[in-house]
């Protein structure tokens, strides 16, 4: 941050009284502007009427990690809840109807600023279609996933625990709530 969002003035570092961190700070107008970290949150589309159950992944079309694939996620907007963010983002990247489900992955990428949240979905019809910011969007049973070509270790992690409950499921367990850590050394290409 540059200059003060209230008034334009320079902004500067410094840390507040009775504050124990740096921040911008506007000295013309007073302001400390905040920053926190931002919220993502996507879904786990799946498709289990055929054969096999299918989880739907897009293929990025846009920065950072192009052409990697991933599941439906984005920024969280102001005025909506985590569950309307994640079936919006299912909608816009790749156009699919779901159902929303149980919240089931909470990673904190802490060295990014990052929260990110998974909601199971259940597919409602499989007429999706890439939205603008992906390349493709196409099912895929676990042995399909691209795991060498995944955006984001959140992404990566949350299908690992998926497959690993949905096998669960079938024989009588249940779907639970996964929290991680991502760490910087996490980072690699998982
Ligand atoms: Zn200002």
């Amino acid at each position: 941050m540059k200059y003060c969002s209230d008034c334009a003035h320079p902004v500067s570092v410094q840390i507040p009284k009775d504050d124990t961190r740096e921040r911008f700070v506007c000295e013309q107008c007073g302001t400390i502007h905040y920053q926190n970290p931002k919220v993502v949150v996507g879904a786990i589309p799946l498709w289990d009427e055929g054969k096999e159950a299918q989880v739907l992944l897009c293929r990025r079309a846009i920065e950072p990690r192009y052409g990697y694939w991933t599941l439906p996620a984005g920024f969280m907007e102001n005025n909506e809840t985590t569950a309307e963010a994640a079936e919006r983002e299912t909608m816009e990247e790749a156009g699919a109807r779901v159902e929303m489900q149980a919240l089931f992955s909470l990673l904190n990428v802490a060295h990014v600023h990052q929260v990110h949240l998974f909601y199971r979905a259940r597919l409602l019809d499989i007429d999706y279609a890439a939205g603008t910011e992906s390349l493709e969007v196409k099912l895929f049973t676990e042995s399909e996933i691209p795991w060498d070509e995944l955006a984001f270790p959140t992404v990566s992690h949350t299908l690992k625990f998926f497959f690993t409950d949905l096998a669960a499921s079938r024989t009588g367990g249940k779907f639970g709530f996964h929290s991680l850590d991502i760490t910087k050394s996490h980072r690699s290409h998982e």
